[in-house]
């Protein structure tokens, strides 16, 4: 659990209500466990902000040192707020107050829950098990319809697993961080992907082709300003067009290799409607030919 001690804010301080019940300790818990996932994407900022300097100077690396570091700034600030606001607050204070008020966590044999049983990850998932079923009896509509749950990752990446051919995958996390390898024309490529949860039950996809060679950089680059960027199966087929995509030419210049002696680092989709089916094509694009 990240530490409680909030930094002193100049909001006003919560009141705090009465004892809570389970379902408002589910969703404290649920809300620190989101904290913590916020918290835990912040350690890329550095490695973003620094990455386009492992390359020799191209036109685009201003664009990405800029856009990495505009993109960086407002998550530190996103996290700050989040940190900052009501809820949080309320969380910490409710903490405060009932160290104060009881100050032995371990409770076994009063009926209790040793804190220590009580799990690090996991609460997201069971507040939107609880936010369900509450809106299936009537009480409160439910609300989320946007939130990709545990389940909808594993089923997604199941899906995607199911069609793989010579693709390593290895995951973790409940198939939220996943290492691909696969070989490339003669290049053998490793990508992480990280499914994290935001604040409002969203999530959020980071993915990164491993190394710092300026093709493996340029690759992540490519990634990064993929159109789609919240779809995890959208994601997961562009990093396997780099193995299954037909020829590596342009699809825009028809070139092999472009003005910097670069191969085709990016992928993006296009619809080929065919005989009354439309049919998902991946292209192969340079850095400079992506749309
Ligand atoms: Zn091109």
């Amino acid at each position: 659990m990240a530490s409680t001690n909030p930094t002193p804010t100049t909001q006003p301080q919560p009141q705090l209500a009465a004892a809570w019940d389970e379902a408002q300790l589910t969703s404290a818990l649920a809300h620190l466990e989101r904290l913590q996932s916020q918290l835990d994407s912040l350690r890329f900022t550095i490695p973003r902000v620094l990455q386009p300097f492992h390359a020799p100077p191209t036109p685009s690396l201003f664009r990405a040192f800029s856009d990495n570091l505009t993109a960086s700034q407002n998550d530190i600030k996103d996290f700050r707020k989040q940190w900052q606001n009501h809820d949080t607050q309320t969380v910490f204070q409710y903490k405060r107050d009932s160290l104060k008020k009881d100050g032995n966590l371990s409770l076994k044999g009063r009926g209790g829950v040793d804190v220590e049983e009580v799990k690090k990850y996991g609460w997201v998932d069971r507040e939107a098990r609880m936010k369900q079923r509450e809106g299936q009896n009537g009480v409160e509509k439910a609300v989320e319809s946007e939130v990709l749950g545990q389940a909808d990752i594993n089923k997604i990446v199941a899906e995607w697993k199911g069609g793989l051919e010579k693709i390593a995958v290895e995951s973790k996390d409940g198939d939220k961080d996943l290492t691909i390898m696969l070989i490339a024309s003669s290049l053998r490529l490793h990508f992480q992907v990280l499914v994290t949860q935001e604040e409002n039950g969203s999530y959020k996809l980071n993915a990164e082709c491993l190394g710092t060679d300026v093709t493996r950089l340029a690759i992540t680059r490519c990634i990064k300003t993929r159109p789609k960027t919240n779809d995890l199966r959208y994601l997961l087929d562009m990093i396997v067009a780099y193995k299954t995509v037909r020829g590596t030419s342009c699809f825009k210049c028809e070139r092999m290799l472009d003005g910097h002696a670069m191969w085709t680092v990016g992928r993006r989709s296009r619809e080929v409607v065919g005989e009354g089916k439309t049919e998902v094509v991946w292209e192969a694009l340079h850095e400079g030919c992506l749309p």
